[in-house]
């Protein structure tokens, strides 16, 4: 196998810490699950909830949901990549569609954050997707094209980057996109890449997101260049987290 089988949940706003202490505790079955199963596992949960997970369970992979792509200074509500080394933390992600909608980035500011991360040696988790409008113009391929061009404009080592394929309609609206359109697209992101970066480009994880649930996530799993998911809602209690490792 090129590539290892990734499960990331991102928590978005969800989850106090008391409720991350119930979950890091339940997450050393997970990861024995996941480890017969040869899947790397992880969750992104709010920044303050970072330090209660990795005090309790390290062996996940626990990233951030955003960095500031400078290492200090006067960005009030920021939190900056030195800070989240310091706690352990080793991945982020970058352009989660909820942050590109609700807080303004673009594809520029997640390639400042996308270099940043790894000059960090950290693992820019990348997340590209077109919008309803854009899928039912047709344009889907050429938004993705921009996005991965520019997100990723710099990037020399590219198979330290994962990326999840997350079409904007399909994110908490129960409509997950058809395991052919996800093929297509996380193929096409395949080959953008090898054109840029040849063998290297088989070496990239790229993930499927957007409505991934127990009863559907094989069907992705399935798929040649599909490595993984990025899953919200269903991530969030311990027994969907569980089931979905099962049916990956
Ligand atoms: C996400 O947050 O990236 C996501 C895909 O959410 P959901 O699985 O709830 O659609």
């Amino acid at each position: 196998m090129l590539r290892k089988k990734l499960l990331v949940g991102n928590w978005k706003m969800n989850k106090t810490m008391a409720e991350t202490t119930a979950f890091g505790h339940a997450s050393f079955e997970l990861l024995r699950q996941a480890k017969e199963k040869h899947i790397d596992i992880g969750v992104t949960p709010p920044y303050l909830s970072l330090q209660t997970l990795l005090n309790i369970n390290p062996k996940l992979i626990i990233g951030a949901q955003n960095v500031h792509h400078l290492p200090k200074g006067a960005y009030t509500g920021e939190v900056s990549i030195p800070m989240l080394k310091e706690l352990g933390v080793s991945w982020s992600l970058v352009g989660h569609s909820e942050r590109r909608t609700y807080f303004n980035e673009t594809d520029e500011s997640c390639n400042l954050k996308v270099l940043a991360l790894l000059e960090a040696g950290m693992t820019p988790l990348y997340c590209v997707g077109e919008t309803l409008t854009e899928f039912e113009k047709g344009v889907t391929k050429k938004v993705i094209k921009k996005q991965i061009d520019v997100g990723l404009k710099g990037v020399k080592d590219v198979k330290e980057v994962v990326i999840a394929y997350e079409p904007v309609w399909s994110i908490g609206t129960g409509k997950n996109a058809s395991k052919e359109i996800a093929e297509d697209i996380c193929g096409y992101i395949r080959g953008l890449l090898e054109k840029k970066y040849g063998a290297d480009a088989h070496l990239v994880r790229i993930l499927y997101g957007g409505s991934v649930k127990p009863n559907n996530i094989k069907e992705y799993m399935d798929m040649p260049n599909i490595d993984g998911a990025l899953v919200g809602g269903a991530s969030l209690s311990v027994e969907s987290y569980a089931e979905l490792i099962e049916n990956m």
